[in-house]
């Protein structure tokens, strides 16, 4: 049994996966109410057994706050998903990511500084006040607080065709951060034609554009994409079709809009969930969405055929795969000993101005406004 004085990484890491059971549950109960283990629809299912709460980033940070018992919070998730805890905590609670390599790749593809530059740049052609920058939850800290100051929001899979209601009705044109996909699938949601967007990369001169086409884009979608939903393809969609005509298509709106075009259903992890909640026995469905969520919904839903849509590949999330029972149960011995390892802080500048975006996404649905307004509250630790 591990001990005190063996609370160093490399000791948990030696055990295979199960056999931290035991030790995982003592901890937890040790720790009793002080700890909020938050896990989200991604995470594998060995984490997941023991957290409190399954659900999407946002929904999770809000189970925070609602918590102000829990003095800790272990996000089992990645890094963005973390921040976004530590933006919306109490000020006497702590956010704690079990792995700090747990980074989300898409979040990753857009770096403030890059971010910085593209805005100075549409600056210099005078376009960057016709730009109100949108961001999806899925980035840094650093990008939902630079939309904050922009006077712009963040958005979620669920409410970006709102958001971007919302912006048209402020400025002609919307800069979108950092998934391309969800972007473009929300700008043809909206009825805009495909060539009214342009794709910003940030490696190249003016992303890439012209200064007449970025004159001319309704919306400008930052080059990012999820290394998981890229993966899924048309071909796997008409394959499926062949196979099986009453096969449901079932797909997340980060899927590229070739996919999302040929899907029967899209839309956010929460729609995924809740449309195999409500379907009659007996429907069969091909997902296109992360892994270890498909294979529990079709444990979950035994009287219907669910399965992934890319039938040979294995779309999971590899950066959030890195939180591991043993990375869990190391971070809980600690807490036991009074020490807290891997801590997830934002500045307080970056804090403030990032709230100012979650907010304006807030104000967008009354009902969630309703949910997270003691949520927002101001509080700076
Ligand atoms: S599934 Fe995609 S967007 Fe979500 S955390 Fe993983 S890489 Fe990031």
């Amino acid at each position: 049994m591990l001990a005190a004085s063996a609370c160093d990484l490399e000791n948990y890491l030696r055990y295979p996966d199960h056999a931290l059971d035991g030790r995982l549950a003592q901890l937890r109960a040790q720790l009793g109410e002080r700890v909020l283990i938050l896990g989200h629809h991604y995470q594998r299912d060995e984490v997941i057994r023991f957290s409190d709460y399954q659900g999407d980033s946002l929904r999770l940070a809000q189970r925070a706050v609602e918590h102000p018992e829990a003095e800790f919070i272990i996000f089992c998730g990645v890094h963005f998903m973390a921040e976004s805890a530590d933006i919306l905590r109490a000020p006497h609670q702590q956010v704690i990511l079990p792995d700090l390599n747990a980074g989300c790749s898409m979040a990753d593809m857009a770096d403030d500084s890059q971010v910085e530059d593209a805005w100075e740049q549409l600056q210099e052609l005078g376009l960057a006040e016709q730009f109100l920058p949108i961001t999806y939850m899925n980035s840094t800290a650093a990008i939902k607080a630079f939309c904050g100051r922009e006077g712009g929001a963040v958005c979620t899979s669920s409410n970006a065709p709102a958001a971007f209601r919302w912006g048209f009705e402020l400025r002609p044109r919307i800069f979108f951060l950092p998934d391309q996909h969800l972007g473009r699938n929300t700008g043809v949601k909206l009825g805009l034609r495909l060539d009214e967007m342009a794709v910003w990369d940030p490696r190249q001169p003016l992303g890439g554009n012209t200064a007449a086409a970025l004159a001319r884009a309704r919306v400008l979608l930052w080059k990012g994409h999820c290394s998981v939903h890229q993966r899924f393809r048309p071909e796997q969609v008409d394959q499926w079709r062949a196979r099986d005509p009453q096969i449901r298509i079932l797909v997340h709106p980060e899927c590229s809009h070739e996919v999302v075009a040929k899907a029967d259903l899209v839309g956010s992890t929460d729609f995924i969930i809740r449309q195999l909640r409500q379907a009659p026995a007996g429907t069969r469905w091909a997902v296109g969405t992360e892994l270890h969520l498909v294979h529990r919904l079709a444990d979950e839903h035994p009287e219907q055929t669910v399965a992934p849509l890319d039938n040979d590949g294995c779309p999971v999330c590899s950066t959030m795969f890195r939180i591991s029972p043993q990375h869990l149960a190391w971070v809980l011995e600690n807490l036991t000993l009074g020490q807290v390892v891997n801590r997830i802080r934002v500045k307080d500048e970056t804090k403030h101005w990032a709230r100012v975006a979650l907010n304006r996404m807030l104000a967008l649905a009354p009902a969630a406004s309703a949910l997270a307004a003691p949520v927002l509250a101001e509080s700076v630790a």
